[in-house]
């Protein structure tokens, strides 16, 4: 940085409060809930605010909402935010939901139009993939609060090896309670919707199960988020074996930093793993920091643009593999797990578990 403020809009998603769920499929990986100093919200932005002119502040990343102030802390993080005001998503936390029927009245207030509810498959099933005994209740419960109060819900479902028939059976279920219908008579639209989302954080633990391209049931095809652009492991495997190019992620429009609850920080490109981690907010000084996050210089960005697409798929792919993938969130597997490797291979063969 050159003592002008970088004109790239910035995004800043601290993990204040944690999130009550521990979803099987958690792209960012799991993480205990510590709760940060109440003050560290102004903390972090004292470091960041010298150096951008636009800056987004969220007190979450994992559970939105998930402080028992959420009134108080929207206003909070929009009067932190600077030169932009944070955006809501059509997200909301199931959990508050069910237990305080204040919080609805919120969501209505800041103009939430649509909120978006996690399955697994039915109700065990739903339960264990969340980690929570009564998850999958409470999501019907949601879906009642919602639509009694003029929100939509929308419901996606992560598909695989092991719950793919049951999913079928939560089809059905939405299609009992007549959420289409009642989602038309408000002048809205039921979304449900079906993907294998991608292979990094917790959900590449389920590599074994991921869904079979053939085994995808007719009956939810309608429903597969982009199911043309899924293909078969071996396909990649045979098309990229001799490829010389690099995948390296980089940033969209905007940067977006992952603060974690121990002040470390992350791209939003895959896991918060330590492989990933750009650096500390206490430890190190704020002006390396903000150059490693500006010029997209950490040890894993520079190692993917050393090693070639060829390499990694040659070394981590498995050309037998009917297990079906898009490409991006393949490349972003093959990359992790040689991220891993190395980093395991770095620290005596410990492997890079946050957790
Ligand atoms: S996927 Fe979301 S709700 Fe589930 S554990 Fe991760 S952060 Fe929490």
């Amino acid at each position: 940085m050159n003592g002008a403020k970088c004109e790239i809009p910035l995004a800043i998603c601290a993990d204040m409060y944690g999130c009550p769920n521990r979803c099987a499929h958690c792209w960012i990986g799991h993480m205990p809930n510590l709760p940060m100093a109440p003050d560290a919200d102004e903390r972090i932005m004292e470091k960041f605010r010298p150096y951008f002119d636009a800056i987004e502040f969220y007190s979450w990343l994992r559970e939105p909402d998930f402080c028992a102030d959420y009134r108080a802390r929207w206003e909070r993080d929009k009067r932190l935010s600077v030169n932009c005001v944070p955006e809501r998503f059509e997200l909301a936390s199931f959990w508050r939901l069910v237990r305080d029927p204040e919080y609805v009245k919120f969501l209505k207030e800041v103009g939430v139009p649509r909120v978006q509810l996690t399955f697994f498959g039915m109700e065990e099933t739903t339960d264990r993939y969340i980690g929570r005994k009564g998850a999958f209740r409470e999501l019907l419960r949601a879906t009642e609060i919602l639509l009694e109060n003029g929100i939509l819900p929308r419901w996606q479902a992560f598909i695989n090896e092991e719950n793919r028939s049951e999913l079928i059976s939560l089809l059905r279920l939405s299609e009992e309670l007549r959420l289409k219908e009642r989602c038309a008579e408000q002048g809205g639209e039921f979304r449900f919707f079906v993907h294998p989302g991608g292979c990094d954080g917790e959900n590449r633990r389920l590599y074994g199960i991921r869904i079979v391209r053939e085994h995808i049931p007719e009956e939810l095809k309608p429903y597969f988020l982009d199911l043309d652009d899924h293909r078969a492991e071996s396909e990649f495997v045979s098309e990229w074996k001799d490829d010389a190019s690099h995948f390296v992620p980089h940033r969209d429009e905007r940067i977006v930093i992952y603060v974690s609850n121990e002040n470390d920080l992350f791209f939003n490109f895959t896991h918060m793993r330590p492989e990933w981690r750009i650096g500390n907010l206490k430890t190190d000084p704020t002006n390396e920091l903000i150059r490693r996050i500006v010029e997209e210089d950490i040890p894993a960005l520079n190692e993917a643009k050393r090693i070639t697409l060829g390499e990694l798929v040659r070394a981590y792919g498995d050309p037998d593999s009917q297990r079906a993938f898009e490409e991006y969130d393949y490349k972003t597997y093959l990359l992790n797990a040689h991220l891993e490797k190395r980093y395991a291979e770095d620290h005596d063969g410990k492997d890079g578990d946050v957790r």
